[in-house]
């Protein structure tokens, strides 16, 4: 898998609060990821990380600046070719899960292959939760797990599209430590075998088990930091 690189050319991001007022978000934000590659992006609570996530995905238009994913920009596409483009290259794991309620754990997890008009066999989905340590039926409901379980979900509905790049927006943040480190090691396996993965966290013992940490305040990327530890990657969220 040689494909799988995304390029953040001079992005900046603002909302409108309203009339004439703007929040600045990101400001003139520039760095690429390819394929091989497990970055992190850390920060404070409302640095933009999210945000920068969105952007990087095609699920949030800059207010100036270039996304490039696989060299192509995606808020060029038509509506449908950008459908077709996050489905086939793109697995996004949402901080907020973004599960369907009313579907069972299987259902879910082959949603987009059936959008894809691909078939996929339950012992795969099996195999894989089991992987996971995952504690509940392929026929629950999955507004009836705890919140690690439905994170375990929502991976396993990305790992069965194999995507060439892969966002995940605090992937760890509602699991307990045993599955915070299994779900780790299958973000550190894809990347280890071609996969592009971008994940944002503020635990910084897993950030500093990635390739490189972007340390995101006031809107930029105030360090690129590699082979830092844990407590230095903290200093640098916290320094003024
Ligand atoms: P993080 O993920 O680093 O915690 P976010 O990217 O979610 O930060 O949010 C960054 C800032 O942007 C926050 O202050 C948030 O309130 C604001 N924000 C996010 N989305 C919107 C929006 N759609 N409209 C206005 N403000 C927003
Ligand atoms: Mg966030």
């Amino acid at each position: 898998m040689s494909k799988g690189r995304v390029e953040v050319g001079s992005v900046s991001k603002n909302f409108s609060l309203g009339g004439s007022k703007t929040v600045d978000i990101l400001d003139n934000i520039s760095f690429s990821a390819k394929a091989n590659e497990f970055l992190s992006i850390v920060g404070p609570s409302g640095s933009g990380k999210s945000t920068l996530l969105k952007c990087m995905s095609g699920l949030l238009k800059p207010t100036s600046g270039t996304i490039a994913i696989n060299s192509v920009d995606p808020y060029s596409l038509k509506p449908s070719h950008l459908a077709k483009m996050r489905r086939s290259e793109i697995g996004f794991i949402f901080q907020s899960y973004n599960l369907v309620p009313a579907l069972p754990v299987f259902e879910n997890i082959s949603l987009p292959l059936r959008l894809s008009r691909k078939s996929i066999d339950k012992s795969v989905v099996e195999e894989m939760l089991r992987k996971m340590n995952f504690n509940a039926e392929l026929t629950s409901f999955v507004d009836t797990l705890s919140g690690g379980e439905q994170q375990k979900v929502a991976i396993a509905r990305v790992l069965v599209t194999h995507p060439q790049i892969i966002f995940a927006d605090e992937p760890t943040g509602a699991v307990d430590a045993e599955s915070k480190q299994i779900i780790f090691n299958i973000l550190r396996k894809l990347a280890d075998e071609g996969a592009c993965v971008i994940m944002v966290t503020h635990d910084v013992d897993l950030a500093a088990m990635t390739d490189k940490a972007l340390v995101l305040k006031n809107g930029q990327i105030r360090q690129t930091l590699t082979g830092s530890s844990a407590s230095e990657i903290l200093a640098e969220i916290e320094r003024k």
